[in-house]
């Protein structure tokens, strides 16, 4: 397959050999990113909770630990920076991780630890709970939470304050799925009235003024959203604010990497994005490279 310079993901490489809710092993996964094109591929495992009432209720179900979570995360931590130098010939694998923000009382000082401890090449600054109850799970808790803040409005004005607040701590190198808090939403309700568009201009503007990259997040397209994370009017918005973009397949198995990229590509170039960043290292780096930042034309 021939390579095109757009072909990048930071954002997934989720794999069963480190995370409860994905499939595969992290090899498995690098060689669908091989076959799939890509020529960088960012693995951003997901950091691990602390906490046992953070547990996902499949975690819990199959008796994970906080321990274990550790665990696998050091073993993950180990595995990437091998795996980055064997795959050098033939993909430019970049170590990441993707935060939590809870708990909401020392979540800043944890992810710091890592991004700095030099075992990794950046930062997918993501927010999956708010109030430190999970939006991105059952329906159930997004409804209790939802219920909780007095409806959708105030729980999306709550959760883009979360982000702002998670990218003015962290300054994460990448953004993850900007508006996630549309995955458990009724699709008939609006989540762009006035109040929620200033509290997601806080976000915007904290990852404007950081240097972050937006993730357009292809899981959209798999959770029937129609559309990838974020919204058009986000995407329009970010654009206009001068604010970049790279790819993220949020792939949690070899059968999802690269899935809906080629539609994203063309999602971006609808709202009126021409390019995307990407983070890469020169070919045949190994991983003690830093890597680079390169804006890259989307019609390549
Ligand atoms: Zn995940
Ligand atoms: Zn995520």
């Amino acid at each position: 397959m021939i390579c095109k310079s757009w072909r990048c993901s930071l954002h997934g490489g989720h794999s069963g050999t480190f995370c409860e809710h994905a499939e595969g092993s992290l090899e498995e996964v690098l060689e669908a990113a091989v076959v799939n094109g890509y020529h960088t591929f960012g693995v951003s495992e997901h950091v691990p909770r602390t906490e046992s009432r953070f547990l996902y209720s499949t975690e819990q179900e199959k008796g994970f630990t906080v321990q274990r979570l550790e665990k696998e995360f050091r073993n993950y931590t180990k595995v990437i920076g091998e795996l980055a130098n064997q795959f050098a010939d033939r993909l430019i694998v970049l170590r990441g991780f993707e935060t939590e923000v809870v708990p909401t009382s020392d979540y800043r000082e944890r992810m710091i630890a890592y991004r700095q401890s030099g075992d990794f090449d950046y930062m997918v600054g993501s927010v999956h709970h708010v109030e430190e109850v999970l939006i991105d799970g059952p329906t159930e808790e997004f409804r209790l939470i939802c219920d909780g803040l007095g409806g959708l409005e105030a729980l999306s004005i709550r959760y883009y304050e979360t982000v702002a607040e998670m990218i003015e701590v962290l300054s994460p190198e990448v953004v993850g799925h900007l508006d996630l808090v549309r995955k458990n939403a009724d699709l008939d309700v609006s989540l762009d009235t006035p109040r929620i568009r200033r509290a997601a201009d806080r976000a915007l503007e904290a990852t404007r003024s950081c240097g972050a990259i937006l993730d357009l997040n292809t899981a959209g397209y798999r959770k029937g959203l129609g559309t990838p994370y974020p919204a058009p009017w986000l995407v329009k918005r970010a654009n206009t604010m001068d604010i970049p973009f790279c790819f993220g397949d949020d792939s949690h198995g070899p059968s999802q990497v690269a899935a809906g990229i080629e539609n994203g590509r063309v999602y971006l170039l609808e709202n009126g994005v021409k390019e995307i960043t990407v983070l890469t290292r020169p070919e045949g780096s190994d991983s003690s490279t830093p890597v680079e930042k390169r804006v890259v034309s989307l019609y390549g």
